[in-house]
């Protein structure tokens, strides 16, 4: 009995860490509350919790160019363009269906409360229009200098053009507005303005295009996405830089597996000094329930709805007998969190149990294992909306489509490697100017949705196989002698 719970220990030790530290977070959180920390005490005690932060938010380059890059390139134009398109696309699809689900379900459910009040108003960010939000949207995805993508981003201007028999023309930034009217309440200046100015004065706000910090990463997406699928036309002279991106990202991923041991003591400073900091915290324990309820609803409908029905209305097979095939490589998703260390198990399933082309399934399961993160989209898209919802505010619709958009974009730059969608989830806050430092909102329940939402994004590539060898099932019989795909690395 020993040696089998030394077993289980061993196998699932950064299960039972992160259990324990969500757990003692709490409960030094709710303890140190009794001690009326002051402000620096508090942020003292967050410390570890930042590092863990600054982890994340440092991996995301590096991740991001070498998963696309080197996922991508193994699209080799000659050997398989036409899988390659089918695929690409139909993994494109998927991932956008998944985030609409997980954006109706969030907004029926409502876990995070009702919102109230705009992002412009508590971030003193300029009031900007959904026109401009989408001309922002397309600005970064083709930034001007890659470099200065990696640390900043386009985002419009607006300023507030002030007509009026008094003063003449006054611009100033439309913030200044409010905040003359708060700071200045019984000075000069803001009586002057509104007992002089009888009609209201005429206010013109005036849109331009300008920058602001922080990372451009659906710009960095895009090129690294536009570089790999060069380099896999390229041939064997692009096969330098996509070793270069292979070599790194593999670097990525072990920093990445070194980095998670500290997860655990990170997530007891992060929970502990987010309890320390909120006024009620029972009522945001019970909103991330509710999160949580709203993240697994909205997986269950995609994984056991909307991917099943597709397959059978494409392949007019029964959907339960493909997913039974492919059970074990579900849980083994289940169990570790990563659709990269489930890979093996998904291509024997397939190949065994579904009789899928081997080859097919050589090239549909690796590229899926990078890009296809139907799970991870749908939380993306969810956690977005929550957090704007804890922190009350109201997004328009054109901020719905950024989320839509960027939460496909982040689930393509995800590595398959436990919580990675952790990371690329600051790409969905900064789009639409959310808080990135609320990502500890979510990360307490994050453990388990992991699991969740790495089985969907297996069943998720298995599914897109099935389908592959339906659709493409004439190409691979006339050409059954000669293996032309890319080999399999794993
Ligand atoms: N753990 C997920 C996977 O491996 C990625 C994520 O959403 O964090 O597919």
């Amino acid at each position: 009995i020993l040696a089998r719970g030394r077993d289980v220990c061993k196998r699932n030790g950064l299960l039972i860490l992160s259990v324990l530290s969500v757990t003692v977070g709490c409960l030094l959180g709710f303890f140190l509350r009794t001690r009326r920390l002051s402000p620096q005490e508090i942020s003292y005690f967050q410390f570890p919790g930042e590092l863990l932060m600054r982890m994340l938010k440092m991996l995301i380059l590096p991740l991001v160019v070498s998963s696309l890059m080197s996922g991508l390139a193994s699209l080799d134009a000659k050997t398989s363009s036409r899988l390659g398109i089918l695929t690409v696309a139909y993994y494109l699809w998927t991932t956008f269906v998944a985030v609409i689900v997980g954006i109706i379900m969030v907004s029926v459910i409502h876990p995070g409360g009702a919102a109230q009040k705009e992002i412009t108003e508590q971030t003193g960010k300029p009031i900007m229009s959904s026109a401009d939000a989408l001309l922002d949207l397309i600005r970064n995805m083709f930034p001007a200098n890659l470099v200065e993508a990696t640390f900043k981003q386009y985002r419009t201007k607006t300023t507030a053009v002030i007509k009026s028999p008094k003063m003449a023309s006054e611009e100033a930034p439309a913030r200044r507005i409010l905040i003359y009217g708060v700071q200045e309440e019984n000075g000069s200046h803001v009586q002057n303005f509104a007992l002089d100015l009888t009609p209201p004065p005429e206010v013109i706000y005036k849109s331009e295009p300008g920058t602001s910090d922080g990372m451009n990463v659906l710009g960095i997406v895009i090129f690294s996405a536009t570089m790999g699928i060069m380099l896999g036309r390229m041939g064997d002279s692009g096969v330098p830089l996509v070793s270069f991106c292979q070599c790194l990202n593999e670097s990525v991923m072990k920093i990445v597996a070194v980095a998670v041991w500290y997860f655990p003591f990170g997530i007891v400073f992060l929970i502990a000094g987010k309890i320390l900091e909120m006024d009620d915290p029972t009522a945001v324990r019970k909103k991330l329930g509710f999160y949580a309820v709203t993240v697994v609803c909205g997986l269950v409908v995609h994984g056991l709805f909307i991917l099943p029905t597709l397959y059978f209305l494409i392949t007019k097979k029964n959907p339960i007998v493909f997913i039974r095939g492919i059970l074990q490589a579900l849980l083994i998703a289940l169990a570790t969190s990563s659709s990269s260390a489930t890979l093996p198990i998904t291509f024997k399933c397939l190949l065994e149990n579904n009789h899928i082309d081997r080859r097919i399934a050589r090239f549909v399961l690796p590229v899926g294992a990078t890009i296809n993160m139907d799970g991870t989209a749908l939380y993306e898209a969810v956690a977005a909306i929550f957090i704007a919802q804890v922190n009350n505010y109201e997004l328009d619709f054109g901020q719905i489509i950024t989320i839509s958009i960027t939460a496909t974009a982040a689930s393509i730059g995800a590595a398959g490697i436990p919580q990675a969608g952790l990371v690329t989830m600051v790409i969905v806050l900064t789009s639409v100017g959310l808080p990135t430092d609320d990502i500890n909102l979510i990360i307490a329940v994050d453990w388990a949705l992991d699991r969740f939402r790495t089985m969907i994004n297996v069943l998720g590539d298995a599914l897109a196989a099935g389908i592959m060898a339906h659709i493409c099932r004439k190409d691979f019989a006339q050409d059954a002698g000669t293996e032309k795909l890319p080999p399999c690395e794993t």
